[in-house]
């Protein structure tokens, strides 16, 4: 099976002839095979994007907003084919899939197409001046979205959805190591209306197609999530050229267990905070903290609680971890879990997991390590895969020191029932987002992203119609 590139409302061949392999992870094979767009295939779309530009910017908002709900609508149709397609191109199992990854792309259309409506700018009054100032907020003209592997359609739609409802044409890349849903997402598009050349989508390399996305002159912003590498290697060349830029990175995210939490419930999240979507979410709370005095009882609880998930094909009902999405991913967490055995001690998990019928796929046990200190590479790189490690802390001075000593920032987890130290720590955490006594709980208008190496600017709600807008101040002296 051949995915294409979606260019101008037409599926196409990518110009150069090159294509990637792409894996299916449950198996460790080779099932479709993927374009690696070149510099010519980004101009071809840079262009159906320009053309398409002056109509759909000034294109009725009720009119896109029409659009993008059928968008909704069509993948909610179609929920049960996205999700098979998900699972088989990432790994995950297909029930988390079909809960969470397909209605939560529906739901993005969804939102923002109805957010547009409710999209207003400021006007300031300039009292003793017999002037007013209003606030023009216009689209951008054409953007990119460049999204990751670990939630394919989630995070694609999650730029595009927001980019397109604000009258922009967009060149959307998804991961060459996840591209199925984004593939069969130009369908949808042709279905609800979407006009040609709104939305266009190349698929390919980072260094190949993702760079000539970044360097072309007549894309005015990117919307990235990825590592804080390639993050930090987009800004260095969009930087001189002027490009808005929204970075979404990678995390490193404590969660902090006192005493006087609610144990069970945290304890359940917890086990799903470390190891949903086989620990491949930038949220995950990756370093857990315990309060000394719960410690042993934590440590006993959580081991077997971890012992009781099922590794195994994503497509069967009673798997909790399903496939890594790579062979190379599997590789590098294997490398941190080598270097865990020389800097603390493996309570549970550790080893790749050969089950019989899918011998070549990527499996790994879920993996627990407790350290003494947070001082150590497992606690300070982000491994991003079904590893967390445990150690207690004594007081909240310690444990905010230690939440806080990473170059990451992205998000943080606080288990408490005292009010006052909510108070504090969420005041003090670095982190963009801080969850207390739940994890996870996103409501799409909230302002979403990071703080240090974890990334720049916010998305989400307004701050997503912002950003894919630009500003101008218009000022009228009566
Ligand atoms: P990645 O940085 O390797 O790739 C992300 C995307 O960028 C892919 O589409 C890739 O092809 C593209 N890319 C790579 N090099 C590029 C370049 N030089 N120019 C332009 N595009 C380039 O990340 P990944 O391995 O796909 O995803 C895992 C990372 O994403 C983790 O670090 C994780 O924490 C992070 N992540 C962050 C968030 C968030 O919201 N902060 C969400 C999900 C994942």
């Amino acid at each position: 099976m051949k995915i294409k590139n979606f260019i101008n409302g037409t599926f196409e061949d990518p110009k150069s002839k090159d294509w990637l392999d792409n894996f299916n992870p449950a198996y460790g094979k080779v099932y479709a095979q993927t374009p690696n767009s070149s510099k010519k295939d980004v101009d071809l779309a840079v262009k159906a994007a320009e053309k398409a530009f002056p109509s759909w910017s000034h294109t009725p908002f009720e009119k896109r907003n029409r659009i993008l709900i059928k968008i909704s609508e069509l993948l909610e149709i179609h929920l049960d084919k996205f999700a098979e397609a998900e699972s088989k191109d990432n790994g995950k199992p297909l029930s988390l899939a079909k809960a969470i990854d397909i209605p939560r792309a529906a739901s993005n259309f969804r939102f923002f197409g109805n957010a547009i409506t409710q999209f207003s700018s400021e006007s300031h009054d300039s009292i003793g001046e017999n002037a007013i100032n209003y606030t023009l907020r216009q689209p951008l003209g054409v953007v990119a979205c460049i999204s990751p592997w670990n939630l394919p359609l989630y995070l694609f739609t999650w730029k595009i959805a927001p980019a397109l409802a604000a009258g922009n044409c967009v060149i959307a890349k998804p991961s060459e190591i996840t591209p199925m849903t984004a593939y069969l997402l130009g369908d949808i598009c042709n279905e609800a209306g979407l006009p040609k050349g709104v939305l266009n989508i190349v698929h390919g390399l980072g260094t190949t197609t993702g760079k000539a996305i970044v360097e072309h002159p007549e894309i005015k912003a990117i919307s990235f999530t990825g590592g804080t590498a390639t993050g930090a290697e987009i800004a260095k060349t969009a930087a001189p050229l002027f490009k808005k830029l929204s970075l979404e990175l990678g995390g490193k995210n404590p969660n902090i267990i006192f005493s006087d939490c609610d144990y069970n419930d945290m304890l359940e999240t917890t086990v799903r905070s470390s190891f949903a979507n086989q620990g491949q979410i930038c949220l995950c709370g990756s370093r857990i903290f315990v309060e000394a005095t719960i410690y042993q009882r934590f440590k006993t609880d959580f081991i077997e609680k971890v012992k009781l998930l099922k590794v195994g094909h994503p497509s069967q009902e009673s798997t909790d971890i399903g496939a890594i999405v790579s062979k190379g991913h599997l590789e590098k967490i294997l490398n941190y879990i080598d270097i865990a055995k020389t800097e603390g001690e493996i309570l549970v998990g550790g080893n790749q997991v050969i089950i019989p019928s899918f011998k070549n796929g990527y499996y790994l046990e879920p993996t627990v390590i407790e350290v003494n200190s947070n001082n150590c590479i497992i606690n300070q790189e982000e491994i991003f895969g079904p590893v967390v490690t445990i150690m207690p802390f004594e007081t909240e001075e310690d444990v905010l020191k230690m939440a806080n000593d990473t170059n990451y920032g992205l998000s943080a987890t606080i288990w408490t029932n005292n009010l006052k130290r909510t108070m504090r720590l969420s005041h003090q955490l670095e982190a963009g987002i801080v969850w207390i006594n739940t994890w996870m709980l996103r409501d799409l208008r909230t302002p979403f992203g990071g703080m240090k190496a974890s990334g720049v600017g916010r998305e989400g709600g307004l701050e997503s119609l912002r950003f894919f807008t630009k500003t101008k101040n218009v000022c009228i002296k009566y």
